[in-house]
């Protein structure tokens, strides 16, 4: 049962099974406060850690305005995810009760840009921040400059604002192209089912690790840490469709690859890209040097912390922690009085439902400070880590 001597069951299609049936039969209805606190706390960032802390602090009783930089909410999950990972449905309800029961929503509105940060903590009694941690890696190797050689998050916001109808046509849309994702993790497999759903040609990721073997090593990852093991998405299963992976294993994917540089065309466009096998040590196999053709190279490189360039962080004057991520205490509090952090600018780019959990815990926090005690759940510290080795 459960991953321990088979793989796991559906989990994730009961729970949404349940859900959905808990919303259409009118199980989720508005829960606004009986009553209101005459506090104010400002949420920076609409993801789920926005949303999450947003959502219980206005039921809680007090004023809670939320501040997005983009012009829908929803963070990542609004224009990261790809809709067919997540249906944006699920978000529209969500936003929908939360307006409901009283949060006020303020999109196009970037904090440090359009509003000054310090004027926003005056005007509030706190300060939540959830901005997320969406600095993205470079990969600064010769011809990174050429057109058509563009970051994950360059690229999958687009696709989704097709899917939003802003857009007929993504402008860095893979249709008929060769497409190279250049990281082996969840982002460059989003990339991979959107490239396959534009059309593209062909379809390769890059994995700098080794493939990992079929089954769960006990010695390594001893259940219920999370396995290391070769797994195949949907997103892969699609691309071993396309019939022209110029150079992939079955599933699009290289493995133990690592980039040397990129070369274009006349006019500045990539068209390839070269690479170089490489062992544990990333030391360069002798002879494994090979090129794909790359019309479309995607840089999904992961993380590194808060975006800077609002100016927000500064303009604070918040201190950040070694990895670059907003330092706080065990009260979620950074070293701003005032002002908290949660979510991914503060533990570092995870999962949503870390993110959710963050959310609840700080706006626990945030109520403790503003009426001296809370009946908010805090389902995680600041601190706590999933069960890895
Ligand atoms: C491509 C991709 C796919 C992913 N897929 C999954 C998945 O399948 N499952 C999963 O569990 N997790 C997934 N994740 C991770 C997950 O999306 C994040 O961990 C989660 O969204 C973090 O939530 P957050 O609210 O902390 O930050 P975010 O979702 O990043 O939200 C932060 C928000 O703050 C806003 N903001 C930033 N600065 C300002 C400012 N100065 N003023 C106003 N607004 C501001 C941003 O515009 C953004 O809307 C994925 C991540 C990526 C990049």
């Amino acid at each position: 049962m459960l991953a321990i001597n088979q793989p796991a069951v559906t989990i994730k299609n009961v729970e949404v099974a349940i859900a959905d049936r808990a919303w259409s039969e009118g199980f989720a209805p508005p829960r606004p406060p009986d009553r209101l606190s005459g506090r104010t706390v400002a949420v920076i960032g609409s993801g789920p850690t926005g949303l999450a802390a947003a959502q219980q602090l206005t039921r809680a009783g007090h004023t809670v305005a939320v501040y997005e930089k983009d012009d829908r909410i929803g963070g990542l999950m609004r224009y990261g995810i790809p809709e067919f990972k997540m249906e944006k449905h699920h978000l529209e309800r969500r936003v929908e009760q939360m307006r409901a029961e009283g949060t006020k929503f303020r999109t196009s509105t970037a904090v440090g840009r359009d509003v000054g940060a310090a004027e926003l903590r005056s005007r509030y009694d706190a300060v939540v921040l959830a901005v997320g941690a969406t600095a993205w890696r470079d990969l600064p190797l010769p011809g990174r400059e050429l057109a058509g050689v563009q970051q994950a998050m360059e690229y999958l916001p687009l696709a989704n604002r097709v899917c939003q109808g802003d857009l007929a046509v993504s402008p860095m849309s893979a249709a008929g192209k060769h497409v190279v994702i250049v990281g082996g993790g969840d982002t460059g497999a989003d990339c991979l089912g959107t490239a396959v759903r534009e059309g593209a040609a062909s379809v390769t990721q890059l994995d700098i690790y080794a493939q990992p073997g079929a089954e769960r090593d006990e010695d390594a990852d001893p259940w219920p840490t999370y396995p290391k093991i070769y797994r195949l998405s949907a997103a892969h299963e699609e691309a071993r469709d396309l019939e022209s992976a110029p150079a992939a294993d079955a599933d699009a994917r290289l493995f133990a690859a690592s980039t040397l540089h990129f070369s274009g065309d006349a006019d500045g466009h990539v068209r390839a890209l070269h690479l170089v096998e490489v062992n544990a040590e990333r030391r360069p196999q002798p002879g494994s040097g090979r090129t794909l053709p790359a019309d479309l190279v995607l840089l999904a490189l992961g993380f590194s912390g808060p975006d800077r360039e609002d100016g927000l962080i500064d303009q604070l004057g918040l201190a950040l922690d070694p990895r670059g991520t907003i330092a706080r205490d065990a009260d979620f509090a950074t070293n701003v009085p005032g002002v908290y952090a949660a979510g991914d600018a503060a533990r570092g780019q995870s999962l949503i439902v870390w993110a959710i959990a963050e959310g609840r815990a700080v706006a626990a926090a945030v109520d403790r400070r503003l009426t001296g005690s809370t009946q908010l759940p805090a389902p995680i510290g600041p601190y706590d880590r999933p069960m890895t080795v």
